[in-house]
């Protein structure tokens, strides 16, 4: 069985094919620029193709004709089914489902939610339905994993008619990467995940944290839009509301503040630098950069005591995403005087990038796990498939 997973960008695709026999991925591609003059595609990080596309329908007819070309897939037919990454499933969407004209139509009524997201994701959707209009499309929901918090998690306390009237609440986002590392975590510690309580910690350009209660979301660090919470490459995390109408006070625009709060802000606001490779090369000698790490590790350690005293019994810690995945001296300096939680990290084991990186004693075990949304995307095609 052959199952093509696309996270779909406004401009943007990215695509996965994984052969479910022994879920393996065949191949990964990218399309970058799509609608400007020149739009590039990526096979395995490496350029094939450069030249004008002009639409994501345009995009996958040129994907499928390089796997075509190299003989990986002789067309879409051959497929499946495909699995689409889709942001904002909102209450609406507690679980994957397969796209019909309904599920079109409630993504892009979410859309006012993830005006930046849906719509972008939409137009992968929308570009398979005519290019190969019979091929079963799933959509696998970003907020789908936290639809289990209890209301005292997701909640804001605002008036209550007006958070209905609004639907504001904690989504919550990345789920799909929270459950993955949640149920490798499971197999590693050789427990059923339902068995298990564990906070999964994911650090990228976008970072979010996730309080997980035998083995469902309890609560988790974004909001009600990917702006809460832990701070991030450009995004500030949690900040006082009051700090947003003091500025709107001093006449700044809304789309002057989502700027500010999106693109100008987290660790490139503090320092200049979004990418924590850089920060940790010059934090020595920088101390705008060294201010940076420490607020970003901070911030992260702050949840982690939250999330112990939510859960009261934890497992293990899972770092997981391009930071978590490979930063040593973040890992270190956020489970730095953790004892008390009984979470004691091995920084020997820790520097050599083990999976389990706690000590023998550590009540809590620290782990690393690589994220892979891909797969996951493509598992729940696979399971409504066949269901
Ligand atoms: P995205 O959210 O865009 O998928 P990633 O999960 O790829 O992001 O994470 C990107 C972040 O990971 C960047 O800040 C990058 O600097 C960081 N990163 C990647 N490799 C390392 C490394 N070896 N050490 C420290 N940080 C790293």
């Amino acid at each position: 069985m052959k199952i093509l997973t696309i996270n779909s960008g406004s401009s943007s695709l990215k695509v996965a094919l994984f052969e479910m026999r022994d879920e393996k991925r065949v191949s990964f591609l990218e399309v970058e620029k799509i609608g400007e003059d020149i739009s590039r595609v990526l096979l395995e990080k490496e350029t094939v193709f450069e030249g004008k596309i002009e639409d994501h329908y345009e995009a996958l007819k040129k994907i499928e004709k390089i796997l075509n070309e190299k003989n990986i897939l002789k067309n879409f037919d051959q497929l499946s089914a495909v699995g689409h990454r889709v942001v904002h499933g909102g209450e609406k969407f507690k679980k994957s489902v397969i796209i019909d004209k309904k599920v079109i139509k409630d993504i892009k009524e979410l859309s006012s939610l993830a005006p930046l997201h849906n719509p972008s994701n939409l137009k992968g959707i929308e570009a398979i339905l005519k290019k190969a209009p019979s091929l079963t499309q799933v959509a696998v929901f970003d907020t789908a994993f936290h639809q289990t918090m209890p209301k005292k998690a997701y909640l804001y306390a605002i008036d209550y008619k007006t958070a209905q009237k609004e639907k504001i609440r904690r989504y919550g986002f990345h789920g799909t990467s929270h459950m993955h590392v949640a149920k490798e975590g499971a197999k590693i510690l050789k427990k059923e995940l339902k068995d298990l309580n564990l906070i999964t910690i994911h650090l990228g350009n976008g970072a979010s944290i996730t309080a997980i209660k035998n083995g469902k979301s309890v609560d988790t660090s974004m909001g009600f839009t990917p702006l809460e919470g832990l701070v991030m490459g450009t995004r500030s995390g949690d900040i006082d509301p009051g700090v947003l109408l003091y500025l709107m006070e001093k006449g700044f625009e809304a789309k002057e503040i989502e700027e500010l709060l999106n693109k100008r802000s987290g660790l490139k606001g503090l320092c200049g630098k979004n990418d924590m490779r850089e920060i940790e090369k010059i934090k020595a000698n920088s101390q705008t950069a060294s201010l940076a790490f420490e607020i970003f590790c901070y911030r992260v350690k702050k949840y982690i005591g939250a999330y112990m005293a939510a859960l009261g019994e934890v497992e293990a810690l899972i770092f997981t995403a391009g930071i978590g995945e490979n930063s040593l001296e973040v890992r270190e300096r956020v489970c730095e005087n953790l004892e008390i939680f009984g979470i004691k990290l091995d920084k020997e084991k820790n520097k050599r990038n083990e999976t389990i990186i706690s000590k023998k004693s550590s009540k809590v075990k620290v782990l690393v796990i690589k994220t892979d949304e891909e797969i996951e995307i493509a598992r729940e095609t696979k399971r409504l498939l066949l269901a």
